[in-house]
């Protein structure tokens, strides 16, 4: 009997150990295969160079659809599609004027908050009044905010380990900020940039108005301009001129763009890949997020080219109008419900096209305790963080229909350097980077695909 029990140990724990040197040799093939092929970082750089900005509703927007659509196609997946969806077209008209006016002017550097309407065409000139919390706002109230310009000065908190932790902390400022000083009467607002770097470069994002308040232009500031900003309006009688151009036309057609690879066992059970091929429109929206598109392009690239045939449907998705509306991501879920389609996982990468870290999960914690049972085959490519955690925006709405989200985690203390400002330029992205990126979504979709949840 014991001996029979010592023979079936042995026989499970070599069955064990070939199925973990087999998955440890095809993910080896995965990352050698895209380390030793330049497709995934050259889509980028057509995605940036040859494309450019891609704000929804934009021609480039359009330009990026064909463009993908047309790459998977020669990619030779076995379906590629487009998915329609209605999107906010807002356009930023001109580049933001901002001076100090005390006596002389000081020029700072500003840019339109993407979803703010215009100023006056001449132009807003009024005393400016700082806060750093929205309490601070309420305690001074319409009779000191009323007709002057808001300045919201929260600072990035550099104490945080993750940098997302810090712009989750500060950037209400940017949302909201508007509608909160119109609350109180205020002409327009100025929003101290989403950044931990002093450099000159507004970093615009979006913004969203409270229809129960008046709209007022909202803009941001460079880091190094709000500290500017800041020391001058401690002396009396400075104002802060502002003059921008930018309008919302009607909703416009666009679309998803969809690849797939069948699966062989179980088609009907879908794992999703993907990033946004939206980009704000001050830079080629390089780590934000044509690295998150061209990943999950390669992913399905190289599966093909290793000549895998999935278990289950891998499916990539690049979402439109992640920044200023979350549209594609809201549609994609609706039409994945409508269908009744099964999706065992989604997987996005928006955080930067950076050195990989790991990925977080958003799931019940078994599915959590499976992925972290494949750590060992991860971690020797640096995936040494897998935890319970946030995904991403455009696949959150699939949450109820989805066994586990999962976000990819690159380092991200690089990634508010160059996040919506004109720093986010292909040349910020490194190519072996981006590459790790890949594969480590790549390997972490074949073990959901071989071992299912
Ligand atoms: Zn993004």
């Amino acid at each position: 009997m014991k001996s029979i029990f010592i023979i079936l140990s042995i026989s499970i724990l070599s069955n064990f150990s070939i199925a973990q040197s087999k998955d440890s040799l095809f993910i080896r093939s995965i990352f050698t295969e895209t380390l030793t092929n330049d497709d995934c970082y050259e889509n980028l750089r057509y995605l940036c160079k040859q494309i450019g900005p891609r704000l929804s509703g934009s021609e480039n927007a359009e330009k990026a659809v064909k463009y993908t659509e047309l790459l998977m196609k020669e990619y030779g997946f076995d379906k590629v599609y487009l998915q329609e969806v209605k999107v906010p077209h807002w356009r930023r008209l001109n580049k933001a004027t901002g001076e100090i006016r005390s006596g002389n002017k000081t020029s700072i550097s500003v840019c339109a908050l993407g979803g703010s309407i215009a100023t006056p065409k001449k132009g807003i000139q009024a005393e400016v009044i700082e806060v750093k919390s929205f309490a601070e706002l309420d305690s001074l109230g319409s009779s000191k905010v009323s007709g002057k310009i808001v300045f919201f000065n929260r600072a990035f908190d550099a104490s945080h380990i993750e940098t997302f932790a810090a712009y989750s902390g500060a950037v209400n400022q940017r949302g909201r900020g508007a509608s909160m000083a119109a609350k109180y009467g205020a002409v327009a607002c100025i929003v101290r940039s989403m950044s931990y770097t002093k450099d000159p470069y507004p970093h615009t994002g979006a913004m969203r108005y409270d229809a129960a308040f008046k709209k007022i232009p909202a803009a941001a500031v460079s880091t190094i301009d709000a500290d500017v900003l800041s020391q001058k309006i401690k002396n009396p009688n400075t104002t802060l001129f502002l003059q921008f151009d930018c309008d919302t036309l009607e909703d416009k057609i666009s679309y998803n763009v969809i690849g797939e690879l069948k699966g062989s066992v179980n088609p009907e059970e879908i794992i999703t890949v993907g990033g946004h091929l939206d980009s704000w429109d001050l830079a080629e929206g390089a780590h934000d997020d044509g690295a998150g598109c061209v990943q999950s392009i390669e992913v399905l690239r190289s599966l093909k080219v290793l000549k895998y045939k999935p278990k289950h449907t891998i499916r990539v998705v690049l979402f439109m109008n992640e920044e200023n509306g979350l549209r594609g991501g809201l549609k994609y879920a609706e039409v994945a419900k409508q269908q009744k389609e099964v999706h065992l996982a989604a997987i996005e990468s928006d955080a930067g096209g950076f050195t990989p870290r790991g990925f977080d999960i958003d799931a019940d914690d078994q599915y959590v305790k499976k992925i972290q049972s494949w750590q060992n085959l991860l971690a020797p490519y640096g995936l040494y963080e897998i935890s319970k955690g946030g995904s991403g925006a455009d696949i959150g709405p699939l949450k109820g229909n989805v066994k586990a989200l999962i976000g990819f985690r690159p380092d991200s203390q690089r990634y508010f350097d160059i996040h919506h400002s004109a720093n986010d330029t292909f040349e910020t992205v490194n190519k072996r980077e981006l590459q790790m990126g890949a594969a480590s979504m790549t390997a972490l979709i074949y073990l959901i695909d071989q071992y299912g949840f």
